[in-house]
């Protein structure tokens, strides 16, 4: 929904801070000189498929001039594996069963101040323009934000938000990334007070199947096929039905949505810099999740938590505050993301965060320390926890009570399962994945899931529908 909202929004942000269960600590206000906050956030994109980290095809050219004027992190872990929990946790510190945002049932709790409303409490411009359905504000990510636009994009990129579609007409999505820019440097030419900081959130959403990037995307990455794959309707196909050429023609249409969207985000750069936006700000650039390609067997995203779907690219972009082309080699997670944006607008971090700051390690002041990433997904599906170190990957599925570890060291694809193979998981993790398992069944405990469907709009039910996750299940994603 479009939400055009001036001070009686802000009013509403002050009662959220002030009766938060989640104490907000007292706002600096915001200067001439804070830094404006760019957020480019690419679905589904895995990092192995970017070319800065070490893809050998061409998917990523703006993505890799952006990290080499800024650090790239090589070992950024989401916080899920679909986009509602993973964002939300960006966007509030928290991991997905504190926070809430799990499911279609149910939507961030009330009381909890997102990296929106902290800002826009310190005097920040707040607008954020999003192509998700499952990142819409009925769920909460409008939370904070002055303007919260969920609904232009699918609209006006032709996604039969409002047409009947299904199993006998077929579903196919136009490219939206050009929608996404046109609405953010629009809001940048015409609505941007160059009196306080900006808060920029621009979501693209085309690498998410199905597969259909527009020409000369289509062809660029398997020019000369002649088969009939097409990459549609990729959420009602078993994984075990494709041939290996089709396998190689749906990864080489993924790499082609990626590339699409990096033109798109090359453009949105630079026409913000001519614009004079980019003078004083951090640019952010990070993945929700990854995706999986038959690494273990499936496809899509959401059921598992590997690191086809959870190692994502993410580049903070700074220039005059942080080093050029530096690599920042230590494992960080998405609930690091708000205390690093806070902290570079000099803006008090909550103390409930589950993050850390990275400036310092960014900056390259402080060596940087080992620290686990934890994270969760198919949350009213099936439950499945995680905590990764850069030595080692421990799961546990809650709801069958099975676990799994990988030696990450030895086995990075994550071949091996060492628990059937009767090894024992180092100590230091699964203490870590005990803690995580009792902090998870107190907030759950808290918090218990809604047991009706909240009241969605048809044409959000239809867009979510379109994209496969509301397929065979009441809620959360299919793969
Ligand atoms: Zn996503």
């Amino acid at each position: 929904m479009r939400q055009r909202t001036g001070a009686g929004r802000r009013g509403l942000v002050l009662l959220v801070l002030v009766g938060a269960c989640c104490e907000a600590p007292a706002a600096s206000p915001a200067t001439a000189t804070s830094p404006n906050i760019l957020f480019i956030m690419v679905d589904t994109v895995r990092a192995d498929h970017v070319g800065c980290y070490g893809y050998a095809k061409p998917t990523t050219p703006a993505i890799d001039r952006l990290a080499s004027g800024g650090v790239r992190l090589d070992q950024m872990i989401a916080s899920s594996s679909w986009t509602m929990p993973s964002l939300m946790s960006m966007f509030t510190s928290l991991h997905p069963s504190q926070h809430g945002a799990t499911s279609y049932r149910a939507r961030l709790r009330p009381g909890i101040a997102t990296l929106a409303a902290l800002l826009s409490h310190a005097g920040y411009q707040t607008a954020g323009f999003s192509s998700n359905p499952t990142a819409h504000s009925k769920f909460g990510f409008g939370r904070g934000f002055d303007l919260y636009d969920d609904f232009t994009v699918m609209l006006a990129a032709d996604l039969n938000l409002f047409d009947d579609f299904g199993e006998q007409r077929g579903y196919r999505e136009a490219a939206s990334s050009p929608v996404v820019n046109r609405l953010a440097l629009d809001w940048l030419r015409r609505y941007w007070d160059r009196s306080r900081p900006f808060f920029l959130f621009a979501l693209y959403f085309d690498p998410h199947a199905d597969y259909t990037p527009p020409p000369p995307y289509d062809t660029m990455f398997c020019p000369g096929y002649t088969g009939s794959e097409n990459g549609q309707n990729m959420y009602v196909r078993p994984p075990a039905s494709f041939t290996p050429e089709a396998r190689e023609r749906i990864r080489a249409l993924y790499d082609g949505e990626i590339r699409c969207t990096d033109d798109h985000i090359g453009v949105l750069l630079r026409e913000s810099a001519a614009l004079g936006a980019l003078d004083n700000t951090v640019t952010i650039l990070v993945s929700d999740h990854g995706e999986e390609f038959w690494d273990h067997g499936g496809i899509l995203h959401g059921q598992t938590l590997y690191d086809e779907v959870v190692r994502v690219p993410c580049i903070f972009h700074w220039p005059g505050h942080l080093a050029a082309g530096k690599v920042l080699a230590e494992q960080a997670s998405h609930v690091d993301i708000l205390p690093t944006l806070l902290a570079a607008a000099s803006i008090a971090v909550p103390p409930y965060c589950a993050g850390r700051d990275l400036l310092p390690m960014l900056r390259g002041d402080v060596a940087a320390s080992v620290r686990e990433a934890r994270m969760e997904t198919g949350l009213d599906v099936r439950h499945l926890i995680g905590v990764r170190t850069p030595q080692a990957k421990l799961l546990h599925d809650l709801t069958a009570d099975r676990r799994e570890w990988y030696d990450l060291r030895s086995d990075p694809a994550e071949a091996g399962d060492l628990v059937s193979a009767g090894r024992p998981a180092p100590g230091a993790e699964a203490a870590s994945l005990d803690q995580f398992r009792a902090l998870v069944a107190k907030a759950r405990e808290d918090h218990p899931a809604p047991e009706t469907q909240p009241d969605l709009p048809p044409a959000l039910l239809k867009a979510l529908q379109a994209h496969g996750y509301l397929h065979g299940a009441t809620s959360g994603p299919r793969r």
